[in-house]
Parts: structure tokens; sequence; C-alpha cells
């Protein structure tokens, strides 16, 4: 009997991760990896980091040199797939061609929002998603004084970090309040804005962005408080959009993402969906989510497989990200919506650790430079442990034995 062909639409994270762990898991079958981007399959992270820094050396790469001798992957580079069929199993491609699927997945990520207030203003305006985008911020950053940065997500904040590294001036704008505020607890965003501040950054809170111009040499942007800031480079972060269109077209349950449960499956049998492109059923929050970080399109690409497969996956984990800045590496556990955030050490301290409550129960961590606690806090997290503040501000109680003996009582 012939062997069954699997096809993944989109060659980024979840999907590079899906192709290899498929062969890990052991299928023998037909396995086509298809990606728009010209370039091999790669990490973004280090988009907003390393590249930044050093664009001729960071080669982020996904796929072990020598993998499609090693694993019979076939790479299709450059290649939109354009259209679904569900009914017959098949894509278009954008030359035309079509592929017949057996099982399919979607790992087709998201865009950077855009804001064409600041698109029409052509050269100098910067998204930051692809390594293409990367390597021509980096020039641009190179050639220039001063940086205007359009959101205070995690991207605004990043590049603000990178860009003072290279020695140029950045003014981050920020409509809401406080910076990172959908990713972080109010604590961490007060923290993070004096670090900024610190270094130089110049940081305008509770501002829109209401025009911008060019004027000679620069861009002038100006905010809802009349304020106008001048720079050389202008580079935006305000959010992302998951690239749905092709499984809404095909008629599959979109809202948020591509509909998915917690396996990975989409409104269709046969087809499973990964990565930033999904609203998932979350088993931790007990709600549809979308997630959009590295290790979510990684545990989802791996869920995915199983289910692709017929296999039990495994169950969701604590979510986790992290983000790095000025040489600080902080992550993220759990809730940060948490009610109540504790301090264990102190924040004039280099390293220390926020932790989450709800009630007595610890729901969400955030460690700066102290990411040995991690895995102490998202087993704690995990097991829901009702363990107070006062034990948790006790830096002589050891996080690893507390975790180790709570888990050993249930
Ligand atoms: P992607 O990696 O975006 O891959 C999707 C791919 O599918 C893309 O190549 C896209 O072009 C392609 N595609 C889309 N439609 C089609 C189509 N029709 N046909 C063919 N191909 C298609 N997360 C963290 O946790 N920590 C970090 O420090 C961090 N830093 C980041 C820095 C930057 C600058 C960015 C942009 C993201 C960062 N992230 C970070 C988030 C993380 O990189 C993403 O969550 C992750 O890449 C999502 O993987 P994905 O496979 O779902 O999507
Ligand atoms: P983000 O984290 O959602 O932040 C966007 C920020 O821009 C929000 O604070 C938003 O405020 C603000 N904003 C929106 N419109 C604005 C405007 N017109 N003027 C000023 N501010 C505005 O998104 P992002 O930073 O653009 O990141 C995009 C993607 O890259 C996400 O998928 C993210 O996860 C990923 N990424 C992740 C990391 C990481 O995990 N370390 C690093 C870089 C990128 P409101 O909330 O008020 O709308």
């Amino acid at each position: 009997m012939d062997q069954p062909t699997f096809v993944i639409v989109g060659a980024g994270q979840a999907g590079a991760r899906a192709a290899m762990e498929l062969r890990r898991q052991h299928f023998e079958g037909r396995i086509v990896l298809i990606g728009d981007e010209p370039h091999m399959p790669y990490e973004r992270p280090p988009l907003s980091k390393q590249v930044l820094w050093n664009p001729d050396e960071c080669q982020p790469g996904i796929l072990p040199r020598g993998f499609e001798r090693e694993t019979g992957i076939v790479l299709m580079s450059g290649v939109a797939v354009q259209a679904l069929d569900l009914r017959r199993h098949a894509l278009t491609l954008a030359d035309g061609n079509q592929l017949v699927y057996d099982k399919l997945l979607l790992a087709t990520g998201a865009r950077a929002r855009r804001l064409p207030l600041l698109d029409r203003l052509g050269a100098g305006v910067h998204t930051l998603r692809t390594l293409d985008e990367a390597r021509a911020l980096a020039a641009s950053l190179r050639r220039a004084r001063r940086v205007a940065i359009v959101g205070g997500g995690v991207i605004g904040l990043e590049v603000a970090s990178s860009a003072v590294e290279l020695g140029v001036e950045a003014t981050v704008i920020e409509q809401a309040d406080a910076v990172m505020a959908r990713n972080a607890p109010a604590v961490l965003s007060r923290y993070l804005e004096s670090v900024h501040r610190q270094r130089g950054v110049a940081l305008l809170t509770g501002r829109r962005l209401v025009d911008a111009r060019r004027d000679g040499d620069a861009f002038a942007l100006i905010l809802d408080d009349g304020t106008e800031v001048r720079a050389e480079t202008v580079v935006y972060g305000v959010g992302a959009e998951p690239n749905v269109e092709l499984a809404r077209d095909a008629g599959l349950a979109v809202g948020n993402g591509i509909v998915v449960d917690a396996n990975c499956r989409t409104s269709d049998a046969d087809v499973f969906a990964a990565g930033d492109n999904t609203c998932q059923w979350d088993t931790w929050t007990a709600r549809h989510v979308r997630r959009e970080t590295w290790e979510n399109a990684n545990r989802q690409a791996e869920t995915a497989v199983s289910a692709m497969l017929g296999h039990t996956p495994a169950l969701g984990g604590v979510p986790w990200f992290w983000t790095d800045q000025y040489g600080m590496n902080i992550q993220f556990a759990g809730d940060m919506q948490a009610p109540t955030w504790v301090v264990r050490g102190t924040l004039d301290d280099p390293a220390f650790v926020l932790c989450g409550l709800q009630g007595e129960t610890l729901t969400g961590a955030v460690t700066v430079n102290r990411g040995q606690d991690m895995r102490s806090l998202k087993d704690l997290i995990a097991m829901r442990a009702a363990v107070g503040p006062e034990v948790l501000t006790d830096s002589t109680q050891n996080l690893r034995a507390l975790a180790k003996r709570l888990q050993e009582t249930v």
C-alpha cells in the first residue's frame, strides 16, 4: 500500500518542528513542508536581539544541516499556498501546481499588524517579523542617530534595548499607560520602564500617534498631546494578526485564529493547526486563547503530530515565554493577570522573582535573571499550590524543596 502524504503549510517554528517531530514519532510516509519565505526555516526570537547586534554572524536556522538526506523531508521554500480544498484534500500553490494530502498541518503563523499612517512614508519605516526585515532594520540602525519606536510591547522594548546597545538614541511611544501591559504584571511594567529610562530611552506612555511625515533626512511623528518625535529610523510593533485566510476561505472554523481543540484538531478531521495562527482550547485556563510564543509553537507542533498519528497527545503545561533586554533574562509562567503580586527578593537586586497569587494560590511567576527558579515555579503553578505570600517571599525557603515536598503530598 502507498505511504500517506502529510503536508505542512508554513515553514516557521511550528511547521519545521512538526516536520522533525513526525519522523521522531516514527511516521514513515511522505512529509512535505511548504514555506513562502525564501530562507531555510529559522527561529524568530533572535530577530530583535542577536540579528540586530550581529546581522552577518547570526544564522538562526531550525533544521539541522543535511536534514533532507537524513529524514527525507521535502522542503519547498519560497512557495505560497493559495487555496485549500477540504473535500478534495488538495492544495493549490502559487505556481499553479496542486498537491494532495492525507493529513494537513496549518502552521502559517502571524504577521505584523500594519499602521498605514507610517507605511505610506516608505523606506526607513520598519516592522519586524521576518529575517529580511530584521536585516533591513539592522542596516538602518547602523545609519541612524535616533530611532522612534511605536508600540511598547515585547518588540518595542527589545528593539529599544538593541538600539541602545548599538549606540542609537531611542524613543518609545506607547498608547497604554504602561509598557508590556498585555503580557506583564503592573509591577514588572514599572520596573522595565525605570530600566529603560536609566539607559537613556525616552519612554512616552499614554500617548497616541496622530500624524507622521518625512522632514528632510528624518521623520517627524506627531503625538496626540502635540509632542513631535524626530528620528532617522522608525520601527513599529503594535501587535500581530494570525494568518487565517487559507483556513477561513476553505470553510474551517476561525475566530481570533484557527479554532482548534486541545489536540490541535480543526473543524475538519484531517486538518490540524499549530502556532501563532491558532485559537486553541486551553486546558490550563479552560477557554479559547491565542498564544504567540516560541514555546507554544513547539508544544503545539508536538501535540498536533501526536494527534495526526492517532497517538494520545500529552496535556499542555503551564504557558511560558521569555524576553531579553539589556542582558537581563526575564521569564514568564502562568497567569499574568493574577490580582496580587509579591516580590521574592528586592527590585533593587539584579535578580529577583515576582509571584502572582489568586488568594493563597500561586498562579503566575516572573523571574528576572533567576531562570534557575523557573522549573520549580512552574511545578508549583501546575499544582495550583496554596503556598501563600509569606512562604513565597521568604528567601530562606528553597523553592525546589518546596515543590518536591508538595508534589509528594498530592
Ligand atoms: P512563524 O514562525 O511566523 O511561521 C509561520 C510561517 O508560515 C512563516 O514563515 C510564514 O511566512 C509562513 N506562511 C504563512 N502563510 C503561508 C502560506 N499560505 N503558504 C506558505 N507559507 C506560509 N517568543 C518567545 O517566547 N520569546 C522571544 O524572545 C520571542 N522573540 C520574538 C521576536 C520577534 C522579532 C518575533 C517576531 C517573535 C518572537 N517570539 C518570541 C514569538 C515566536 O517567534 C513566535 O511565537 C513563533 O515564531 C511562532 O511560530 P509559528 O510557526 O506559529 O509562526
Ligand atoms: P504586543 O506585545 O501585542 O505589543 C504591541 C503594543 O503596541 C501594545 O502595548 C499596544 O498597546 C501598542 N500599540 C498598539 N497600537 C499602537 C499605536 N498606534 N501607538 C502606540 N502603541 C500602540 O505586540 P508586538 O510587540 O508588536 O509583538 C508582535 C509579535 O511578536 C507578538 O506575536 C509577540 O508575541 C512577538 N514577540 C514576542 C517576543 C517575546 O516573547 N519576547 C519578542 C518580540 C516579539 P495596546 O495593548 O493598548 O493595544
